[in-house]
């Protein structure tokens, strides 16, 4: 096992990752720009290293400094969390080029999925099944003419390095495309430096569905069930439930076996998130994120397992703590991201927390690295908090949700608080009726 683990994030996720290393009994090393000095994750390490000013691209994002930390402190992995330097294959190997572990996936296989048209056809070898789509990327408008009548419109242009829902572009007919494929071309190159694009066929009211996997890197595999994440805001998951209301146990071991046995064909290391839409009763595989996710928590609720322990004991080169037949889906679990902004136009609310008080009680978990007195800095996401709430049936749950929810006291900035206030009271939301689109409809109604 480590001995002493460099956690190379912020906020609620550092925390998050801090609290396994400790249960562990491994040492840990907060790094931190100098915006973050007084940060929770950092009092609590057992060390802690400045490295770099405010830009995340000068501290969190920057290698030589995080390298240094570690032969500082003499760490002998790093967890990368989510976003940042997680799903960068060469921070993974520069790490193994200077013997520190990573907590994450084999960079082959970052790699493959940090590319959705590499992902895509890797997925399809594997038998997991994909939206329809062009083989491989499209430049020739005509080319692309060419496959999208065949998919059939609408279709999507994507971008192969997408991340974000940044780069897509609808066409729904010939006479959009040429510009739709302009478009992402152009946005791709300025937000991502690589202009290759894909076509997809547009799913009009998909749901979003994501099996989370687990693999020891040398053939076991195993899955845990699935999130459903329809409730997004500009392809941004706001509400995270599992299990998704209209899936069953058996479409779930279904879905959930052909996840795993990809995985185990793969022989992948660590946790891993297989992202689908989900459209009259079928799948549709549109990436894979080779990460911890932030909604991680809601498989924890319902299945018991640490996954961020997972993760350690993998890299370390343990075997899994579980096998598929000992992971039981126990009731039923929804996550919250609140993040300090406007409610209604979320403008992002950085500033003080002059009163801070969590909810609690059975069933309630609350991931978040602010308190009373912290000042929200304005070089980061605007996540503040998670909260995740476990009944034994979804109506406790949302139950239970709506009374936590009315005792979460958030004072000084605005949060997102009042929209899942009014949210967790919605008829569509309260029968789970939802897809992709819904929230956005729900929000240009007025709310
Ligand atoms: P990103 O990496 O940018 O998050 P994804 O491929 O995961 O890109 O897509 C993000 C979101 O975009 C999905 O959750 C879904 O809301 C929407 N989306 C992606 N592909 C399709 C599609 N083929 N049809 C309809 N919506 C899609």
């Amino acid at each position: 096992m480590f001995e002493k683990i460099l956690i190379a994030n912020r906020g609620e996720i550092a925390l998050r990752i801090l609290r396994a290393a400790k249960e562990l009994g491994i040492a840990t090393v907060a790094v931190h720009s100098t915006a973050d000095a007084d940060a929770m994750h950092v009092r609590l390490a057992d060390e802690s290293v400045c490295i770099g000013p405010p830009s995340a691209r000068e501290s969190y994002l920057n290698i030589p400094s995080i390298i240094a930390a570690c032969e500082i402190t003499g760490a002998d992995a790093v967890h990368p969390g989510y976003g940042f330097l997680s799903e960068n294959a060469r921070f993974a190997e520069v790490l193994a080029h200077h013997n520190i572990g990573f907590i994450g996936p084999k960079a082959e296989h970052i790699r493959i999925m940090g590319d959705k048209i590499e992902a895509k056809r890797t997925a399809k070898r594997l038998g997991i099944p994909c939206v329809p789509g062009s083989e491989g990327g499209v430049e020739d408008p005509e080319e692309a003419k060419r496959i999208a009548a065949e998919i059939g419109y609408p279709v999507l242009v994507k971008a192969a390095s997408g991340g974000g829902g940044r780069g897509m572009k609808v066409a729904r007919t010939e006479a959009d495309l040429e510009q739709a494929l302009g478009m992402a071309r152009t946005e791709a190159k300025a937000a991502f430096g690589d202009d290759a694009v894909y076509l997809e066929k547009y799913l009009e009211k998909p749901r979003h569905i994501e099996v989370q996997v687990l693999g020891d890197g040398r053939g076991n595999a195993v899955h845990l069930a699935e999130r459903d994440c329809s409730l997004q805001r500009r392809h941004q998951k706001v509400w995270e439930e599992g299990g998704s209301p209209v899936i069953d146990a058996e479409t779930r071991a279904e879905i959930g076996g052909i996840c795993a046995r990809a995985m185990q064909e793969l022989k992948y290391l660590g946790a891993g998130t297989v992202e689908f839409l989900y459209e009259d009763g079928r799948f549709y595989f549109i990436e894979m994120n080779t990460r911890i996710q932030v909604e991680h928590p809601v498989t924890e609720m319902i299945t018991g397992i640490d996954l961020v322990n997972e993760q350690i004991r993998v890299a370390a080169g343990l075997p899994l703590s579980v096998t598929q037949d000992e992971i039981k889906v126990e009731g039923h679990a929804i996550e919250c991201r609140i993040n300090a902004e406007h409610p209604a136009t979320f403008r992002p609310s950085p500033g003080l927390i002059t009163y801070f008080h969590p909810p609690g009680g059975l069933g309630v978990r609350v991931d978040s690295a602010v308190f009373q007195g912290y000042r929200i800095p304005p070089h980061y996401d605007s996540l503040i908090g998670k909260l995740i709430v476990h009944g034994r049936t979804r109506n406790e749950c949302l139950m239970r949700l709506r009374r936590a929810l009315d005792e979460f006291v958030v004072d000084g900035v605005d949060t997102t608080l009042p929209l899942f206030r009014t949210l967790v009271r919605n008829a569509d939301v309260q029968k789970g009726d939802y897809d992709i689109h819904w929230l956005e409809g729900f929000l240009a109604d007025g709310g």
